[in-house]
């Protein structure tokens, strides 16, 4: 195995740094200085390297490209008020990691690779962690399959990397969404709840069609169905109905078991709300609307940590909501920015120092 000493570092020798405004900075699109990169050969990991970002030569018939086995994270790292470097649970993302290898059919990660890779790679690019609100360094560790054969059948050969990305807010206005009744994005005994590449691109069409409507994102159901909610886009979803916070249970394998989603969990239940994980039919989210104590509907995840929902659209029944109002969602938000900002105290060991 490969132990933190043995991860080679080879610096760049300018910084792009100097040519980037990291305020309000896309989604994205911009990488940092350096990136890490390992291989799965011959049943090892071998040749961990960390270096200077730059492309990979691929065969053509590398595996990946086109049979899928091909995983990956999604994880932020932030600066506190002082400017130090922390991470927020990354250990929660390692685990979700090697849950979506296993269903991939792809090797483990050790843990140590991972984190220490990773922290060795934040530290080393830790000026491209931007200090404005809403802003963070996106840490996007993946794996796939790098067979040069074209046969179908689990790879012998993988890469692990690990590459950064400065950002600022990822979804700044509230969302319209549409409840998505003819496409799917997970069935039990899929892969819904890992965070293979496949689902992503699977996912595509559906939200082109809902886009063309006017609509942000679908609300996924279940496919046999389509009455029990899943997921909004690649976010988990809240309801606040009353004084009960609702979220769809992982009981059946269709739901990404979101870092966000359990961190929202725990402020939720901190903040005096009964938290109950279940399925949950668009019939009761209507009941609740109809009944006017559908208070809030939001979706939680790394990329965007809340985005709040201001239309849900079940056929031609338009749920509308003036979240100028609302107070749970702005709140849930403002406490988890606080913790990863260091101005709150981590109560709960969430943040990772660098
Ligand atoms: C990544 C992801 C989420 C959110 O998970 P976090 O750990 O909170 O970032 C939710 N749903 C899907 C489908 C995802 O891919």
């Amino acid at each position: 195995m490969i132990a933190a000493a043995d991860i080679n570092i080879t610096k760049v020798e300018h910084s792009k740094l100097k040519d980037i405004n990291l305020e309000n900075i896309p989604f994205g699109k911009y990488f940092t200085d350096h990136m890490m990169e390992v291989d799965f050969e011959g049943g090892e990991w071998k040749n961990a390297e960390i270096k200077p970002y730059q492309p990979l030569l691929l065969a053509p018939s590398l595996a990946a490209l086109h049979y899928g086995q091909a995983i990956f994270e999604g994880i932020k790292a932030y600066k506190n008020t002082e400017g130090e470097p922390y991470i927020f649970r990354p250990h929660d993302n390692f685990r979700r990691f090697n849950i979506s290898a296993e269903r991939m059919q792809m090797p483990q990660v050790p843990e140590e690779l991972f984190m220490e890779g990773m922290r060795q790679l934040v530290e080393l690019d830790k000026n491209w962690i931007p200090s404005q609100e809403d802003h963070s360094l996106y840490i996007r560790p993946f794996m796939f399959s790098s067979d040069e054969m074209i046969g179908v059948r689990p790879s012998e050969n993988y890469k692990f990397m690990i590459i950064l990305s400065p950002t600022g807010p990822y979804y700044s206005a509230p969302m319209r969404i549409y409840v998505e009744e003819k496409y799917v994005r997970a069935v039990p005994g899929g892969v819904g709840y890992a965070k293979a590449a496949g689902n992503y691109g699977a996912a595509m069409y559906a939200t082109a069609e809902a886009k063309k409507i006017g609509y942000d994102q679908v609300l996924w159901t279940d496919a046999f169905e389509h009455k029990y909610v899943q997921e909004c886009g690649t976010m988990n979803v809240f309801f606040i109905i009353g004084n009960t916070a609702i979220t769809p249970d992982l009981g059946s394998g269709t739901i990404l078991a979101g870092v966000t989603r359990e961190s929202a969990i725990t402020l939720l239940k901190e903040m005096g709300f009964n938290v109950e994980e279940k399925s949950l039919s668009i019939d009761d989210i209507i009941d609740a609307h109809k009944a006017g104590i559908l208070y809030e509907v939001f979706g939680t995840g790394t990329a965007a940590t809340i985005s709040l929902i201001r239309e849900l659209r079940y056929k031609d029944y338009v749920m509308s909501f003036d979240v100028d109002k609302w107070q749970t969602a702005p709140e849930l938000k403002r406490q988890l920015n606080a913790i990863r900002y260091g101005q709150m105290a981590d109560n709960h060991g969430w943040m990772y120092k660098v």
